[in-house]
């Protein structure tokens, strides 16, 4: 087996950068077991050493705060790797050595890759890489990640220090206070054989004093009355320290470490020639950008110009998706014979994936245009800015990726959006977030709404998306808020996140970035979304009429022919596809054709879907939704997508010719049992009911339990039912 190299350090100092330098191709990401963090894994290969290379989640510190860090310790812990490379940002040594610190603490082989020299070289930062190596102990190869630069010298270095296991851990004086509590414990643990063949017995003492919980709790699982022990231990220093210093030891602790950092960095290490010029620019750009006034408006004005961006330079290539589509249903019609396997290759699945992978180009660009937002440093800013509103409804300011990407303006998708929610730090605010971020208006919704405000509200477009747009904004913080107050109640975490310099983004970044994304939404189009077409066809299409009623529509058949001159019925049945007819054939061809129709009708609600749909008319008829919408909402719960072309089939009685486009909104607008009340209804219902299949694995595997997924089933169901109930019946009252 290679031996492994795991990256460490903090979020945004370039480990993801190195990572893919180092590894190219060889590359692949998962999760961690058992957790949902992302888990990347390559090789990396030179002069014979082969390496495999992990991209540990970026953290601040090792003690168990956030799923990243347990995480992150975790492996260290368990798949004790032959060296960390700590990749730190040499423009920013204080904060990023604090982690070095804590690698050393634990007594893990480390070195250390010092990044971005070239941000620090333009910040007029110069840093005698010897020095500080020298004082640490430990190695220190400059770099630059996003050329490539140091990065031979760095793995050089790795394989010379790879044997090199296990170092003395070092140890920092905290003061004499803590320094005495923890010999008396480092001295208890090893009595006891405390954890001891996990973790060093100062580290497990240390984190007990900075009262890490996953420590904790295994300790508790190990040994309680040892564990009870080192709790009362560290209680009475913890009031000692109250008492005589005001401070508490989690604060005392990491004051020590940064005086240690301090005492190394001021013995020449660093030298600040003269400016301090990138910092000064990002104060610079920050002062407008977040300013008060002006930084909701550009927020506004760039938000709008990425989805301008996404929307204007989509439409080509979403365009040609479209015909390729066409064309190849064209074929499959043209070249299969008629029958279950033409309709199952035609509807089921060309219709049905090929629906979902026309948006790809969409996607693309509009992940490309948030790479640049995210990549740039802007996106921290927005959250920044935002925080405060979100945090009125118990979210964090964190939460508005989570949203943008699930579609807060218009057309994203809820499942790379409950994924961003992996960023937020506390637990609660995590789950509300991940439970409200469905109720935007995802990429699937839209042509739900664009084809109901065609057809009802032709005038104000543009006004009604607006509204639809709000009212999705408004319902989910307002059940955010729901839920904070009552299942999901607790504390808000502070606003931790900081505020990187701004950056250009390189366009290898942006590539990656842009890509990994699409890709999650090409595989569900090519696994999820094709099963469920299969079953929505399968549904729609059996059982089949019975042999009565077919012989029915049969007779209907011979009687029209019968009943036209026989020179006309043979032109009509003669006739290829684009032949052109006399208009007394024409007359006769669109007679059959709306028997077909009537008989299509039939059979869809003799199949089992429109068994369900009729079944369900009673309770639906509260909102307005006749059998056949019931059908689409059905079909929608599998994918939002379906809902469109579900209410296609069902409605296609009218419409003569059904390749005619735009037809579907005209029949709806002069169909029986429609109006503009009913069509807002749906809106409503379709807004706010079920996520779709995929969102509520997504929400079930990142939630931790199925019980979630359930709740965000039913919860929004019900929910959606009764706004829409509510307002379809006070819009009758009202005589609409
Ligand atoms: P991670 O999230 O910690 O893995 O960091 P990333 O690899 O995503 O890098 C964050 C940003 O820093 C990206 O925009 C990189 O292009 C940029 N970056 C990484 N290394 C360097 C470097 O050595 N110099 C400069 N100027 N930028 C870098
Ligand atoms: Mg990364």
């Amino acid at each position: 087996m290679d031996a492994t190299v795991a990256l460490a350090g903090n979020p945004n100092s370039g480990k993801t950068t190195l990572f893919n330098e180092l590894t190219g191709a060889r590359q692949h990401v998962g999760n961690y077991p058992g957790v949902t963090v992302e888990k990347k894994q390559g090789t990396y290969t030179n002069n014979g050493n082969r390496f495999s290379i992990v991209d540990l989640p970026g953290t601040y510190s090792l003690t168990a705060y956030s799923l990243e860090e347990v995480v992150a310790r975790d492996f260290l812990v368990n798949e004790k790797p032959g060296i960390v490379v700590n990749i730190v940002d040499a423009s920013n040594l204080e904060r990023n050595l604090y982690l070095t610190l804590q690698f050393m603490e634990m007594g893990i082989p480390v070195c250390i890759a010092l990044n971005m020299m070239d941000v620090a070289e333009t910040r007029g930062i110069e840093i005698n890489t010897e020095k500080l190596s020298g004082l640490l102990g430990i190695p220190v190869i400059p770099t630059i990640a996003r050329s490539g630069k140091g990065k031979k010298e760095l793995m050089k270095t790795v394989a010379t220090n790879i044997k090199n296991r296990t170092p003395a851990p070092l140890a920092i004086s905290y003061g004499n206070d803590i320094d005495k509590a923890l010999n008396e414990l480092e001295e208890k643990i090893k009595a006891h054989n405390f954890l001891t063949n996990i973790y060093q017995a100062r580290w497990t003492a240390l984190k007990y004093l900075e009262k890490d919980e996953q420590v904790i709790k295994l300790g508790h699982e190990t040994d309680s009355s040892i564990s009870k022990e080192i709790e009362q231990v560290v209680q009475k220093v913890s009031g000692h320290l109250n008492e005589t210093l005001d401070t508490y030891p989690e604060a005392m602790i990491a004051d020590q470490r940064y005086g240690y950092i301090n005492s190394v960095l001021k013995q020449g290490v660093i030298k600040h020639c003269q400016d301090r010029n990138r910092l000064q620019t990002s104060d610079k750009i920050d002062k407008v950008v977040t300013n008060r006034f002006l930084g909701p408006i550009i927020m506004v004005a760039v938000l709008i110009g990425l989805y301008q961006f996404t929307f204007t330079y989509s439409e080509m290539p979403v365009g040609w998706f479209e015909s390729f589509f066409g064309w190849l249903g064209g074929v499959a019609d043209a070249h299969l014979s008629e029958g279950l396997l033409k309709s199952l290759i035609v509807s089921g699945i060309i219709d049905g994936v090929g629906g979902v992978l026309g948006f790809v180009p969409l996607i693309m660009f509009m992940f490309f245009g948030i790479s640049i937002l995210e990549d740039s440093g802007y996106l921290a800013r927005v959250a920044f800015m935002l925080d405060r509103i979100f945090r009125m409804f118990g979210l964090h300011g964190s939460s508005v990726m989570a949203f943008i990407v699930s579609g807060g303006i218009a057309g994203g998708c809820a499942v790379p959006g409950v994924m961003a929610t992996r960023t937020l730090r506390s637990p609660r605010e995590r789950l509300a977030t991940l439970l409200t971020v469905p109720f935007m208006n995802c990429g699937a919704k839209l042509p739900v709404f664009a084809l109901l405000v065609a057809a009802f509200f032709a005038e104000n477009e543009a006004m009604i998306m607006v509204i639809i747009t709000m009212t999705a904004w408004l319902g989910a913080l307002l059940v955010a808020k729901l839920l904070r107050t009552t299942i999901i109640r607790g504390e808000s975490t502070p606003f931790v996140m900081e505020l990187p310099p701004y950056r250009f983004p390189t366009f290898k970044g942006l590539f990656i970035h842009t890509w990994e994304r699409t890709w999650q939404y090409i595989k569900k189009a090519g696994t999820v979304i094709l099963g469920i077409s299969i079953v929505l066809w399968a549904m729609m299409t059996f059982p089949g009429l019975p042999e009565s009623q077919t012989s029915l529509f049969e007779q209907k058949r011979t009687a029209l022919s019968a009943s036209a001159p026989s020179s006309i019925t043979e032109e009509v049945e003669s006739a290829g596809k684009d032949t052109v007819l006399s208009p007394k054939a024409n007359e006769l061809k669109e007679q059959f054709s709306i028997i077909d129709l009537q008989e299509a009708e039939s059979a869809l609600e003799y199949s089992v879907a429109g068994r369900l749909g009729t079944a369900l008319e009673g309770l639906t008829k509260l909102a307005g939704f006749d059998w056949r919408t019931n059908i689409a909402l059905v079909g929608g719960f599998a994918a939002k997508e379906v809902v469109v072309s579900t209410l296609g089939t069902a409605y296609s009685l009218g419409a003569v010719d059904p390749e005619e486009t735009g037809s579907l909104s005209e029949t709806l607008a002069s169909a029986p049992g429609w109006s503009p009340l009913v069509a807002m209804s749906l809106i409503i219902f379709t807004i706010f009911y079920a996520p779709c299949f995929v969102t509520v694995v997504c929400i079930v595997r990142e939630a931790g339990s199925w019980k979630w997924g359930a709740f965000s089933m039913i919860f929004n169901t019900v929910l959606a039912f009764s706004l829409s109930v509510a307002f379809y019946q006070a819009g009758s009252l009202l005589g609409y």
